[in-house]
């Protein structure tokens, strides 16, 4: 600083976010109008960005407009758009005006809400917008917020697992004895997602106590109940404690769909924690006609979906339900003097820090609740519906060409095919697959990625991009139709 009180910063000046402010947000807007011109995924090398940008920080200001200008030019070739129609690689992490205006009310109220008192409406507006999911899923009674259970927004999937894990580790080992962690045993199926292997990893689970039972293609990658009866009866008997289950509605690889209550039924009567990971799928289980993939949920203990995925709720925002808070607050909280308050102690409260790993937390319930009441459900539904729709009419393209074939049967937005098998070598087959996903990304028209479901490599369509419509959906596929003609007359 070079003259003292001149230069003081005024780093909350309302005129400059004012100013600045309508720039941004005209930036983004001309972003989505342009966001078709742009290849899908970024073809920048690694390390681009070192050549373009200086060695170290500025030490007196910039304009906002050198940053744009920065941002246009450096910044945006090396996105992969996930916004664009044309994204179909992973499952969709959904912007939308309502979760992106919740976004920036949450920044600019800048509250952290650990604790009741540190913001009383961001504990009791989740607890209210987590009620009114829950209600829209139909989950049962013992999930909402009235009695033992709840909902609470954590950041991932992936801490969904790990907390939910963490309770229901301390709760079995107050029963059985702290020294018994080596026992613990936790089951899945080989399609569940590597987020429960991380979470075995933190929660000190021996690596071989990770059961993982194998799905296939005769139940479309589902887990079968026999397999996990046959599996915990056999730990049993060896010692072991089961004591975690994880079952799937919606796959990441193909959307399989574990039958809930046989698997519930099985966990229930081994006093094993049920933990539905639904974190893609979930949203579409708002729809009566997709309820029935959740059907049985009301075996589980806990139940994730991510807002942030395909329900217009901006990136970060994973919803996660518990039938018995008790079980993660005895896991996770901790009362040091610097944060003890009288609604705390007098137990009037939920203080959200005890139901998570870190201490501090944004106003997330904003965004969601600004989705709910921008869009309304009815419309949510909607949005759900032409997506699935899309996903259908592309399965039947893919059906109807006698190069392709639909790997496993669609269940909601994914489309999982490949080029099939000449003369049954499936080696080669896979190769030209991998190559088919190579030509078409690198086309930059559009972004799909890839599986391996029974040793066969398959090309994964995920569709879910607020702006995807008919259009994109048929040139996309004319797109992979003629990378793949390519591929097969070499
Ligand atoms: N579970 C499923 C079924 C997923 O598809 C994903 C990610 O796509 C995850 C868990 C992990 O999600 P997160 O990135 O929120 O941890």
């Amino acid at each position: 600083m070079e003259n003292g009180s001149t230069n003081v910063l005024k780093p909350m000046d309302s005129e400059q976010l004012r100013e600045y402010g309508y720039r941004m947000v005209d930036f983004i807007a001309d972003y989505y109008k342009t966001i078709e011109t742009f290849p899908v995924l970024s073809q920048v090398q690694p390390g681009y960005l070192h050549n373009l940008l200086p060695d170290s920080a500025p030490d007196h200001p910039e304009t906002v407009e050198q940053v744009l200008d920065d941002v246009k030019t450096k910044i945006l070739p090396g996105l992969t758009h996930w916004q664009s129609p044309t994204f179909f690689a992973y499952y969709p992490s959904n912007s939308s005006v309502a979760g992106f205006l919740g976004e920036m009310l949450s920044a600019g109220l800048g509250i952290v809400g650990f604790s009741w008192v540190t913001s009383p409406a961001a504990t009791e507006l989740e607890m209210i917008v987590l009620d009114w999911l829950a209600k829209l899923l139909n989950l049962p009674e013992q999930f909402l917020s009235k009695g033992n259970g709840g909902g609470v927004i954590q950041g991932s999937a992936s801490e969904a697992i790990l907390v939910a894990m963490i309770g229901a580790r301390d709760k079995v080992l107050r029963r059985v004895g702290k020294n018994a962690l080596g026992k613990l045993v936790v089951y899945s199926s080989d399609q569940t997602h590597s987020a429960l292997r991380k979470a075995c990893q933190i929660a000190g689970i021996h690596p071989e106590n990770c059961k993982v039972l194998k799905a296939d293609s005769s139940t479309n990658y589902a887990l079968r109940p026999e397999l996990l009866q046959e599996a915990v009866s056999k730990d049993l008997e060896a010692g072991s404690i089961p004591f975690f289950l994880c079952g799937n509605v919606g796959t990441t690889s193909s959307t399989a769909v574990d039958p809930l209550a046989a698997l519930g039924k099985i966990a229930k009567s081994n006093e094993i924690w049920f933990h539905v990971d639904a974190a893609y799928a979930g949203s579409a289980c708002i729809c009566p006609e997709y309820r029935q993939y959740i059907d049985g949920v009301e075996t589980a203990d806990s139940f994730n979906m991510n807002a942030h995925k395909w329900f217009l709720t901006n990136f970060d925002c994973s919803l996660l339900w518990v039938k018995d808070q008790y079980a993660l607050t005895e896991a996770l909280s901790t009362n040091p003097e610097y944060l003890k308050n009288k609604a705390s102690q007098a137990n009037l409260v939920v203080d959200y820090k005890d139901w998570q790993i870190p201490l501090g937390r944004r106003f997330r319930s904003l965004k969601l609740w600004m989705v709910l009441r921008l869009y309304g459900a009815e419309t949510l539904k909607n949005y759900i519906r032409n997506h699935i729709k899309l996903a259908k009419d592309l399965e039947q393209l893919v059906s109807q060409d006698p190069n392709f074939e639909v790997v496993t049967p669609r269940i909601f937005s994914l489309v999982c095919f490949r080029i099939v098998p000449v003369d049954n070598d499936e080696k080669k087959c896979n190769d030209r697959n991998r190559n088919l996903l190579d030509a078409v990304n690198s086309s930059g028209k559009l972004f799909l990625s890839h599986t391996a479901l029974s040793g066969k490599i398959v090309l994964r369509c995920a569709i879910g991009a607020p702006l995807t419509e008919e259009k994109h959906v048929k040139e996309a596929w004319k797109v992979i139709q003629e990378e793949a003609s390519y591929l097969l007359r070499k």
